[in-house]
């Protein structure tokens, strides 16, 4: 099986498996999304999504993020870890919003990325999951190591998994792709324990029974 064939099975299977993936970060706009994937590194959702619940209360707009003290946002978001670091990233994408797209976060990779504070992997949410647009790839610690295992890439570089991903998976796939193997990776194929006997897709990955 080449590499793309094994692509279109594993996609057609993990669409059977997990009709219902879905991301699982909890927000109602664009901005609410793209402060919860700030949040989300190195953190799991469900925390993010305890600390969202209040915090989207008090911050509504983004002016409301950039105008905030960074000791009072980093008080906020304590508990999501390496909160100094998401603080300053939060303000200052917020302040870039404000200055050049009055307020909402723009619909374009480029655009996104420019932003200070946001990388790849949360422009391809927000652009994936808010606005329906399938822009990239998300490559998370799931996806790189899913990606891995089913022979989908050789690289350890998020970037440059996606880049193999997405030669492979055809373009209207690319966001339910990542959710899919997300949702596969924390059930299924988990870092330490990958349940191979029990594993829906394992005629179709050369890595069954050897990790
Ligand atoms: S067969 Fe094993 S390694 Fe392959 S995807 Fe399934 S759980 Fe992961």
């Amino acid at each position: 099986m080449t590499r793309a064939e094994r692509a279109a099975a594993v996609v057609e299977a993990l669409r059977g498996v997990y009709p219902e993936a879905h991301c699982e970060l909890d927000f109602s706009t664009p901005l609410e999304l793209l402060v919860a994937t700030i949040l989300s590194a190195q953190c799991t959702d469900k925390r993010v999504n305890i600390v969202t619940r209040s915090l989207f209360q008090k911050y509504r707009t983004a002016e409301d993020y950039a105008g905030v003290a960074q000791e009072q946002l980093e008080e906020d978001i304590r508990t999501t870890g390496f909160f100094r670091s998401k603080a300053k990233s939060i303000r200052a994408a917020a302040a870039d919003l404000v200055a050049k797209h009055g307020g909402e976060p723009p619909r374009t990779m480029e655009e996104l990325v420019a932003l200070r504070g946001v990388g790849r992997k949360t422009a391809n949410v927000v652009l994936g999951n808010a606005y329906g647009l399938d822009e990239g790839v998300v490559v998370d610690t799931h996806v790189g190591r899913l990606s891995r295992r089913l022979r989908l890439s050789r690289h350890d570089d998020p970037e440059k998994v996606e880049r193999d991903l997405m030669r492979v998976v055809p373009r209207a796939d690319w966001t339910q792709f990542s959710h899919w193997l997300i949702w596969h990776g924390r059930r299924r194929c988990t870092a330490r324990w990958p349940d191979c006997p029990g594993c829906e897709i394992r005629e179709l990955c050369p890595s069954a029974g050897k990790v």
